[in-house]
């Protein structure tokens, strides 16, 4: 989908789309048409009544302007958030794929609306991402993806404002075009080479470091979990080098589980397939790592990707097994099902070890007890760290990606002491899942600053226990890149 911006409405298009409120009788920025076209749009805007997410489309006679006029509901003012242009913009870009339609405009919605760089980056991203299908093993692929032009006075904060979201929506969009890989299609080794190539592309440094390594260096908890299966496990590096030199990083840590049968505990058929989905966290960071790299952001930013394949096999590690972390703890395996927090302790502390950063961040598709916590549409935090959680909190407030902050007092972490080594890899029972999955992250660090995101919830659509978005198809939903993209932008 290319982009660009008209300053008039009155050019030759094949449909103008342009916003309207509940309950009002105009459409937001549109230009003066005839009398006899008036009058229909009139009619049209009483029938649809500016109602959220309805479109209703009005073909034009004169072929002079625009072939089409498309009115698109926003709802009440008062009832606006973050989220509605991007929303609404999905579902006008749904319309238009129906239509199979080349190109599309659509208008800005005015400065007393939202300010302007706020509805161009909610325009690309909502068309953009719902234009996106997953189709890589379809024999017969969609349609071509329709142009847009946005109806906006130009300048240059709105040339940068789409070059910023046409990143971000991107990112969001390869994220998700790699987490929704097939197990046999994506495995430890197929992530590094995604790896590899962004980095390659947009002159980051790349470090894949491989089996024999991981256990000369003490990678315990991901050599555990990966020995169980044939695809070798591999802890992949990425630097994006942008900052002052002395200037301390941020670490993104993700999992990356490109299939999880939860090995020797072994979890029950019923939808096993969406273990697949069990990488997410690492695909969210090369998602991140892509746009930070391409938007040259003046930052230090490292991502690290623990991915391993979670199998059953004369080779497995077992529940009872002791085994001796990066950071040198022991853990005793009481549930093989719980490998996330094996790996990610090991990818979290060689992170601190290595590059002594100013915050950790973590991404992982950690407890199914986060889905009974918090449902399908809203990730858990856990942190060490007020300040760091308020600036991803702000975040998510702009990106409308939702979060909800759980504690983390010594008393969890009492939960995860172990009688025969120091720590162990499940909690008491069901007792706060979440909370105690995130205590064994905690263990792994130091003091330096850190937040757990819990996306195993919303990372995937879920049925109907998701909210329905039309730039959330079926599949993965690349939850945190936008809401990262946003903080580290604000550094
Ligand atoms: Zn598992």
């Amino acid at each position: 989908m290319r982009v660009k911006t008209e300053s008039s409405a009155k050019k030759k298009t094949d449909i103008l789309c342009g916003f309207v409120l509940e309950d009002s009788n105009k459409v937001l920025g549109l230009p003066k048409f005839d009398t006899k076209i008036s009058s229909a749009i009139s009619q049209s805007l009483k029938d649809m009544n500016g109602k959220l997410g309805k479109v209703t489309i009005i073909p034009i006679p004169s072929k002079k302007q625009a072939q089409r006029i498309l009115l698109a509901g926003i709802g009440k003012k008062e009832n606006l958030t973050q989220d509605t242009i991007r929303f609404v913009s999905g579902k006008i870009a749904q319309k238009v794929k129906e239509l199979r339609l080349k190109e599309f405009s659509i208008i800005a919605p005015p400065t007393f609306i939202y300010d302007s760089i706020s509805s161009v980056s909610q325009i690309i991203e909502g068309t953009k991402m719902s234009l996106y299908k997953f189709d890589k093993f379809k024999t017969e692929k969609v349609d071509k993806i329709p142009d847009l032009t946005i109806i906006i006075s130009k300048s240059n904060k709105i040339s940068r404002a789409i070059k910023v979201a046409e990143s971000v929506a991107e990112g969001v969009i390869f994220t998700k075009s790699i987490a929704n890989l097939p197990p046999n299609e994506c495995t430890p080794t197929t992530l590094s080479n995604f790896a590899k190539n962004i980095s390659k592309k947009n002159k980051m440094k790349c470090k894949i470091i491989s089996q024999p390594e991981l256990k000369k260096k003490g990678f315990g908890g991901i050599t555990a979990v990966g020995k169980g299966s044939k695809n070798e496990p591999k802890l992949i590096v990425i630097e994006h080098n942008h900052g002052p030199k002395n200037q301390k990083p941020i670490v993104l840590v993700g999992k990356a589980v490109t299939f999880d049968t939860g090995g020797i505990s072994l979890k029950p058929g019923q939808s096993m397939d969406e273990m697949k989905f069990d990488k997410c966290g690492g695909c969210t960071v090369l998602g991140i790592m892509k746009s930070v790299s391409e938007l040259k952001l003046p930052i230090n930013v490292i991502g690290i990707i623990p991915s391993v394949e979670n199998m059953p096999g004369g080779e497995a590690y077992r529940p009872g097994d002791i085994i001796k972390l990066y950071n040198g703890k022991t853990a005793e395996i009481l549930n093989t099902d719980a490998e996330g927090r094996l790996i990610l302790a090991d990818a979290l502390a060689y992170g601190e070890k290595q590059y002594s950063p100013k915050a950790i961040i973590d991404f992982a598709t950690l407890t199914g007890a986060c889905i009974v916590a918090l449902g399908n549409n809203v990730a858990a935090v856990v942190s060490n760290n007020k300040h760091l959680t308020k600036k991803i909190t702000d975040s998510s407030k702009r990106t409308t990606e939702e979060i909800w902050e759980l504690p983390l007092t010594q008393d969890y972490m009492d939960m995860i002491k172990s009688d025969v080594a120091d720590i162990k890899n499940v909690g008491i029972g069901r007792a706060a899942g979440t909370i105690t999955a995130a205590a064994f992250l905690k263990s792994a660090i130091k003091d330096t600053p850190w937040v757990h995101l819990d996306i195993a919830g919303v990372a995937w659509t879920q049925g109907a226990a998701t909210k329905e978005k039309p730039y959330n198809p079926k599949g993965a939903t690349g939850f945190g890149v936008r809401l990262v993209l946003d903080y580290l932008q604000k550094l």
